[in-house]
């Protein structure tokens, strides 16, 4: 299926083109034709599936370009409001088909300009209730999208969104797009949509198949060392790292500065500015590492994170989804990496069941799995460089005959750029460790007191088997009486 199939206006199917956009994806294919028929809609996909192109596409194809408002798009966060409104006016910008972006925070004068030359707002419920309560706006739309639908619900905005209802057309067509449907969603879809059609992308489609899942399991004092050494090792180009609490945030985020990476962290209270700059420097690459709570991170469309780590696994299945879906966006592969102690190897497992997808247990590598790993690299970028006439007569200068030591200087010399992997050698639990803990868990559930147990002594000595094949020497369980070394020493 091709997006020439829907035979969009020529104008937004010239911009579909401009975006690159070849195929549509699962939730366009089925959403732009109900929408082209004029149905209230109701759908289900996973984050990063392309919601926004699935109901801004058609209504978009639909609107007269008349100068009213036609169409209201109703987001959670001030950064969905950008975003959404950032797509939108790509779509419609040959059109002639406006944004304005509404959002609390700012003064009012500006935003109601722009309200009253855009076909389309985006807009945040508290900001949009007020507009239209104190009547500083009046606006007609014919579409109405609420975007996701359940982070609206989980933020409190259901009086907000239900009032907003009041003032707003009885003609008219409503879209609602969420992630997963609460009841409370369904409950809110029968008061404000009429015969809705439905548009569910199945469980397993549901989790966007990009995202390969792994959960390590460690102590709860070791889940820092844990952190540094999978960043390490997994060397991600962007990635974003979850917790659960500010404070978090803002502990993890001095740590990792000291460790010498380039992290900044983006929680609530942070100002809007600040928050802003953040982003950009985040989507721009000055920073590779981005801390955040969920709230902050909500709907985040950054391209090209390539991992998401769970410092803390969440508390529920649906913050999970919402988190691994900033990675593997618009058909990029992604890793969602969650650390976890023993006693929350029955979240895992709980998440598993609920999001219908299987997360592979691993074991954190050792230092010298990480410096294997490294010096791979190495090999591999040195034979893909491409040999220069400069570098030739370089080696033509240097006193010896080519030989192995003098390869080896050359290579070292490379090698001292990078840091060296330190931290104690084994952190976290062996496979074998793991996989009777779960059994233990899966048995103790339920029953009162299961957690007799737990005391770690239990568990170790396991044989730590590994998917890794380093030969190397491995220093065993004694590197644990050690002191962790990590001293803060720079990176770079
Ligand atoms: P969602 O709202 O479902 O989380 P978005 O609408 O934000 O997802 O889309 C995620 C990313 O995928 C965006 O960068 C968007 O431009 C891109 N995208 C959307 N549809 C397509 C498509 N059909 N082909 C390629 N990229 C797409
Ligand atoms: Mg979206």
């Amino acid at each position: 299926m091709k997006f020439t199939d829907f035979n969009l206006k020529p104008e937004i199917q010239a911009a579909v083109d401009e975006a690159g956009f070849k195929e549509p994806s699962p939730v366009q294919k089925d959403a732009i034709p109900l929408v082209l028929e004029g149905h209230d809609l109701i759908a289900q996909a996973q984050t990063g599936t392309g919601k926004t192109a699935a109901f801004g596409l058609p209504i978009m194809s639909m609107m007269k370009g008349d100068g009213s408002v036609e169409g209201l798009v109703i987001v959670p966060t001030r950064e969905l409001a950008m975003q959404v409104s950032d797509e939108l006016f790509r779509f419609g910008k040959s059109a002639g088909l406006k944004t304005a972006t509404v959002y609390g925070g700012t003064a009012y004068g500006k935003q109601i300009e722009r309200i009253k030359q855009a076909s389309i707002v985006v807009a945040t419920p508290g900001r949009l209730q007020d507009l239209l309560q104190s009547g500083k706006i009046k606006i007609n739309p014919h579409f109405i999208v609420l975007d996701e639908a359940d982070e609206m619900l989980d933020m409190g905005f259901l009086d907000e969104i239900k009032n907003i209802f009041t003032f707003l057309p009885k003609e008219r067509q409503t879209l609602m797009f969420s992630a997963t449907m609460p009841n409370a969603i369904r409950k809110l879809a029968e008061q404000i949509l009429k015969n809705p059609k439905t548009v569910s992308i199945t469980k397993s489609e549901t989790t966007n198949t990009n995202i390969t899942q792994f959960y390590y399991v460690v102590q709860e004092r070791e889940r820092d060392d844990a952190l540094v050494r999978l960043i390490d090792y997994k060397n991600p180009q962007k990635c974003i790292i979850f917790c659960r609490m500010k404070k978090e945030v803002d502990r993890l985020v001095a740590h990792m500065t000291a460790q010498g990476f380039k992290v900044s962290g983006l929680h609530g209270d942070m100002e809007q500015k600040q928050r802003e700059v953040t982003i950009r420097a985040f989507k721009q690459g000055g920073i590779d590492i981005f801390i955040a709570t969920d709230v902050a991170a909500r709907g985040l469309d950054v391209n090209d994170v390539t991992h998401v780590f769970n410092y803390h696994i969440p508390f529920d299945s649906e913050s999970y989804v919402h988190r691994i879906g900033r990675t593997g966006r618009g058909g990029k592969s992604g890793e969602a990496i969650t650390l976890v102690s023993p006693n929350e190897l029955r979240t895992i497992k709980r998440i598993e069941k609920d999001v219908g997808t299987k997360m592979t247990t691993q074991v954190i590598p050792t230092r010298m799995e990480v410096q294997n790993n490294r010096n791979d690299a190495l090999i591999t970028k040195i034979a893909e460089t491409q040999i220069t006439d400069k570098a030739i007569e370089l080696v033509k200068t240097l006193q010896h005959d080519l030989d192995i030591v003098t390869i080896a200087h050359l290579l070292a010399s490379m090698v001292q750029n990078e840091i060296s992997v330190k931290g104690k050698d084994n952190i976290g639990l062996g496979l074998e460790e793991i996989e009777l803990l779960i059994e233990r868990a899966m048995q103790n559930r339920g029953g009162g007191g299961g957690g007799r147990n737990r005391g770690r002594g239990n568990y170790r000595g396991g044989n730590r088997r590994r998917n890794s094949n380093s030969g190397g020497e491995r220093n065993g369980r004694h590197g644990r009486n050690g002191r962790n070394s990590r001293n803060g020493g720079g990176r770079s």
